[in-house]
């Protein structure tokens, strides 16, 4: 009982903090980072003619630009901007230390080609039985295949948080760099508390939880504009590998799976300077959302960065 009391007034008081009135939140995100996949040495999925490197590099130039352009408030922080390799490490460490307030990782998928085989006939085989002088020589027929493969027919877009069981590695990251990410009120109050406090491991937990509502929702709604724009979206998925990234971030974050290279077609049009365009469009209408519904209180499914503001 008193663990609850402890914990509902802890919730209080983090609630008062995280969730200030609107006055506080004009800038609720302040700055983005960017993530090209990939990169340098590391090529990502292969295509017929291109990699995933070079379009996941030419979409989040892209986007950086749009950003810019479009909502100036906010600063943009590239993990690069050529054809190099940071790790996995430094990505995240740039983004911690730059206090970034949301990650975007942009990436390309790849499905495995379809292999098929089809019988075309039949052929005679020798084999032997026997050793030494009974050894005999035999024939028999056998089936002839011939094999094959095409490109996976699989497309769209997929947009990924990380999975939920994860939350642990998330909150590690929320430790190590708290004096980092953290806004100048919330490290103040956080001072108060001694670092390996039950107090403040829940502030952690209900940050991550808060973080991770944040992540799903904004994937679900880079989804939602993506197939707005007449994308397949494969929806948003928590992914249990490859995203090392994201719990390594001290903030919501993101993996966006603008297409498949595999495809001939989706190839064409992640080349493209249409679809790279399309594509930036749609994370670009997401973000606007994401950031008027912080800013305004408003549930991110609701938000239309376009409405007048409410008062509230
Ligand atoms: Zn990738």
């Amino acid at each position: 009982m008193k663990q609850f009391v402890v914990i509902t007034v802890l919730w209080a008081l983090f609630s008062s903090f995280i969730d200030p009135p609107a006055t506080f939140q004009k800038t609720a995100v302040r700055t983005i980072i960017i993530d090209p996949g990939h990169g340098g040495r590391d090529e990502g999925a292969p295509g017929k003619y291109s990699f995933e490197k070079n379009i996941a590099l030419a979409i989040s130039l892209k986007l950086r630009d749009r950003i810019n352009k479009e909502l100036p408030d906010i600063n943009v922080i590239m993990t690069r901007t050529t054809d190099v390799y940071p790790s996995l490490h430094e990505r995240a460490d740039l983004a911690n230390r730059s206090k970034g307030d949301l990650f975007i990782s942009i990436h390309c998928n790849s499905a495995d080609p379809i292999r098929h085989s089809e019988r075309t006939g039949t052929r005679k085989e020798t084999y032997y039985t026997g050793k030494g002088k009974n050894k005999k020589k035999h024939t028999r027929t056998v089936p002839t295949y011939r094999y094959w493969s095409e490109p996976n027919p699989a497309k769209g877009t997929e947009t990924y948080i990380w999975a939920a069981h994860k939350n642990e590695a998330k909150e590690v990251a929320m430790r190590e760099n708290e004096a980092l990410y953290m806004d100048s009120t919330t490290s103040d109050q956080m001072k108060d508390f001694d670092p390996d406090s039950p107090q403040k491991r829940i502030i952690y937990t209900l940050k991550t939880q808060q973080y991770f509502e944040r992540s799903a929702g904004l994937a679900l709604t880079v989804e939602e504009e993506f197939s707005k724009l007449g994308r397949v979206s494969r929806e948003a998925r928590q992914r249990q590998v490859g995203i090392w990234v994201l719990q390594a971030t001290a903030m919501p974050s993101v993996l966006v799976e603008t297409g498949y290279i595999s495809n001939p077609e989706e190839e064409d049009y992640l080349n493209s300077e249409k679809g790279q365009n399309e594509l930036v469009d749609g994370i670009v209408k997401a973000l606007k959302r994401y950031k008027y519904s912080l800013e305004n209180h408003i549930p991110l499914a609701t938000a239309d960065s376009t409405d007048t503001p409410t008062q509230n």
